[in-house]
């Protein structure tokens, strides 16, 4: 087992880390690895940046923890506010957290507590959708809808149902114009909230990119509008899980901001920290925040590390980067660079069925037949093989299955940092393409 545990399973293993540089991380033998995917969409700024450095060892200086219970500090104030003032329309409050689980868990209990304090208790009901991830605790896991990451655990999930993603490439019929595709499977949020009792649904939680579970698949034009349409004719809650699409990473400090739609809450997490720092938000709309500060006073939450003053210090320096160097623009110029380097590399490959996403968020869908789209056969362990051959080769990407349905269908995601130079998206795209011709060959 070598997988996230430490201590002697780990030893010889796996490369160690010890070093970064821009766009690279090195390992003890000093080979160095061009990080294609930020781990999994965190490192956005790469590695060692200065600015983020300066602001930890200042912090660190100061005062590193001091517990929320008693006090405030002056970097949590000042990332709230910053994320306020450049979050969609209506959110006015920020709840800082340790990662993206707890964004999300934070999201389904602030839920719940206000529909109890508006008057509405019988509204407990959560739908999300099947091709979806939104961490691994047990609420989070319960919201996401990937059938391999679930399983294990289901007698331990509260009940959740889960309705068709927003997935063009496999389920728009072909005479179905884009348009009409997204009303369609948007549509079947109303059909699920009239089937459980539309007063007994609290929230809808959706990924706008989704991310780990597909491979930067964006939801089509006017599919959010429709979401947000109907969710409030219904007085359902719109959740939407930006800890892996969020923070710059599609090109808009917000994904939905692409899409023209603002939710009730928001989660992000990755690459608010950039990884220096683990943290997670939770943004909110006022009148939420009003109906519990007006009612109990009381939010029935929280953890001993949030709003913690170090990992604030690295989100402030992290967003004062993304704004200040104007690397939303950058993002997208690279993002560009980036699909259009993948089209002309994998583009004809008769084994590449899909290339898709946003900005520096991409993903490469993986099929046996492009005419038929027929994925691999899971024992293949496809995936497994690329992620394998690229990291020899010196690149960091993250292949994952269950692309389809959680049991079958291959992807990569890629998601490099921000500051990526035209001749290391090169570089990316041929490892990878070797990669994939390598595994296929096996
Ligand atoms: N939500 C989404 C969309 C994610 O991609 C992830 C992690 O990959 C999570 C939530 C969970 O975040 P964390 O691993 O920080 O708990």
């Amino acid at each position: 087992m070598t997988n996230h545990i430490f201590g002697r399973s780990t030893k010889g293993s796996l490369p160690v880390a010890t070093a970064g540089d821009g766009c690279y991380l090195i390992d003890a033998t000093g080979k160095r690895y061009l990080d294609g995917s930020g781990g999994a969409a965190v490192s956005c700024l790469g590695h060692s940046n200065a600015a983020v450095r300066a602001a930890l060892h200042d912090q660190l200086d100061r005062v590193a923890f001091a517990h929320t219970g008693f006090f405030t500090s002056d970097p949590a104030e000042q990332l709230a506010d910053t994320l306020v003032a450049h979050a969609p329309e209506g959110i006015e409050r920020v709840y800082l957290v340790s990662g993206g689980s707890e964004a999300v868990e934070a999201s389904l209990k602030l839920a719940r507590q206000y529909f109890l304090e508006i008057g509405q208790p019988q509204r407990h009901r959560v739908i999300a959708r099947r091709q979806s991830y939104h961490g691994n605790t047990l609420g989070a896991l319960a919201t996401g809808g990937n059938e391999w990451r679930r399983a294990q655990f289901a007698p331990m999930l509260v009940e959740t149902t889960h309705i068709s993603p927003c997935y063009e490439y496999r389920d728009r019929a072909e005479d179905e114009s884009v348009e009409a595709y997204g009303l369609r499977v948007a549509d079947e949020l109303e059909a699920e909230i009239q089937r459980l009792g539309p007063d007994s649904v609290m929230a809808f939680v959706a990924e706008p990119v989704v991310g780990a579970t597909a491979g930067a698949v964006p939801a089509v034009p006017g599919y959010l509008k429709r979401i947000r349409e109907i969710c409030d004719r219904h007085g359902v809650l719109l959740i939407l899980d930006e800890v892996m699409c969020g923070m710059g990473r599609t090109g808009h400090l917000f994904a939905c901001q692409e899409d023209g739609v603002a939710p009730d809450m928001i989660t992000i997490a990755k690459g608010l920290g950039a990884g220096y720092q683990p943290i997670g938000a939770l943004l909110v709309q006022g009148r939420i925040y009003d109906a519990i500060a007006k009612g109990s006073g009381f939010f029935q939450h929280g953890h001993t590390y949030m709003g913690h003053a170090m990992a604030a210090a690295a989100a402030n320096a992290v967003l004062g980067e993304i704004l200040n160097r104007d690397l939303l623009t950058r993002v997208r110029e690279q993002g560009a660079k980036l699909d259009a380097k993948l089209r002309s590399s994998l583009g004809q490959h008769p084994h590449v069925g899909d290339i898709r996403g946003r900005g520096l968020f991409r993903g490469v869908e993986l099929v046996a037949d492009r005419t038929t789209k027929e994925p691999f056969d899971p024992a293949r362990k496809l995936n497994a093989r690329i992620k394998a051959e690229a990291f020899a080769n010196g690149l960091i990407c993250y292949p994952m299955g269950g692309t389809i349905d959680g049991q079958r269908g291959d992807h990569v995601l890629l998601a490099p940092p921000f500051i990526i130079e035209d001749s290391q998206i090169d570089d990316l795209v041929s490892i990878l393409t070797h990669a994939i011709d390598t595994a296929l060959a096996a």
